[in-house]
């Protein structure tokens, strides 16, 4: 408890530059939260076409922020700035990943990242459900490799897990939570296992509510259940929030694929009905 209050809150770590590779769901987010935040930030995606919309997702996040004050959702626009090529890195003081859920494109593109990082830059991956130390072996320099996981949506939660791989330098760890502390959340210290903390406890909820999916009970029916007990959200919705494909690949680590995942979920997902993002998964949205 003592070590959780005071991680990261001695840090003299003043990061000032933030580059997120990756800017779907949660990447878009992170860099307009850092943004808010008060911080520099270059976005950079393989698909052009992902940068406006993450950018226009933060405007809309700064336009309720400031209340419609468009010289400030401006001037916080001013510091997220769209990085095709990736120019960002070399500047950056901390670089965050969170491109596809794989581990071979993540080990690739980390070892992009090491040459043009700045020596000191805090390396970090968003991964929910890939070992750091796996991602990390593609590294010259291991060490530098931690996990800064948040959750979605971002801008919402508070929480952010710093993942500290049996390989990483601690005092990357400690840079990490120190930079968690900067954009105003609260970084939880985990080590690398499967789903950390927080998924290991919500994964086993959400796929059991799908499993209750697979048995004939309506999402509505589960969802207003649990909301009536007092959750903030139905799990399924939860699902859809998170995204389906995350949510397949995530059940299959927790679980090691020893045991089949909910048909639910995988007749979805092969159907390209991803939840919230592609506009219907268990719910049709907009
Ligand atoms: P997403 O599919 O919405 O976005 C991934 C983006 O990465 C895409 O825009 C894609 O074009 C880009 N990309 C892929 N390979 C790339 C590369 N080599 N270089 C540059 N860009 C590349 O995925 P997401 O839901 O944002 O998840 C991203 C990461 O965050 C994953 O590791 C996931 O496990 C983790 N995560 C997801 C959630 C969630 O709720 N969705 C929560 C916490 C963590």
């Amino acid at each position: 408890q003592e070590r959780l209050k005071r991680l990261g809150k001695d840090s003299d770590f003043a990061p000032r530059h933030v580059h997120v590779v990756g800017a779907g769901v949660m990447g878009g987010d992170i860099a307009a939260w850092c943004a808010l935040r008060g911080m520099q930030v270059t976005l950079q995606d393989q698909s052009v076409e992902r940068i406006a919309p993450a950018i226009a997702r933060a405007q809309t996040l700064y336009t309720k922020k400031f209340r419609g004050d468009r010289t400030r959702v401006r001037f916080t626009l001013d510091r997220l700035l769209p990085d095709p090529e990736g120019h960002g890195v070399a500047r950056a003081d901390v670089v965050i990943e969170a491109i596809f859920e794989d581990l071979e494109v993540k080990r690739t593109l980390f070892a992009a990242l090491e040459r043009r990082a700045k020596p000191e830059a805090v390396l970090a991956t968003n991964t929910s459900s890939l070992r750091v130390e796996d991602i990390a072996s593609a590294l010259k320099d291991p060490s530098r490799l931690v996990g800064i996981h948040f959750f979605n949506p971002v801008a919402m939660l508070p929480l952010v897990e710093v993942v500290d791989g049996p390989q990483s330098d601690p005092e990357q760890v400690r840079r990490a939570a120190g930079f968690v502390r900067r954009i105003d959340k609260l970084p939880l210290p985990v080590k690398s296992a499967p789903g950390f903390l927080v998924n290991a406890v919500l994964g086993p909820y959400m796929l059991e509510a799908l499993r209750c999916v697979d048995e004939g009970l309506a999402p509505e029916t589960i969802d207003q259940a649990l909301v009536a007990f007092g959750m903030p959200m139905g799990p399924v919705e939860l699902v859809d929030t998170v995204g389906l494909d995350i949510a397949l690949a995530a059940g299959k680590a927790l679980t090691g694929g020893e045991s089949e995942p909910p048909r639910a979920l995988v007749s979805r997902v092969q159907a390209g009905k991803l939840g919230r993002k592609s506009g219907q998964g268990f719910y049709a949205w907009k």
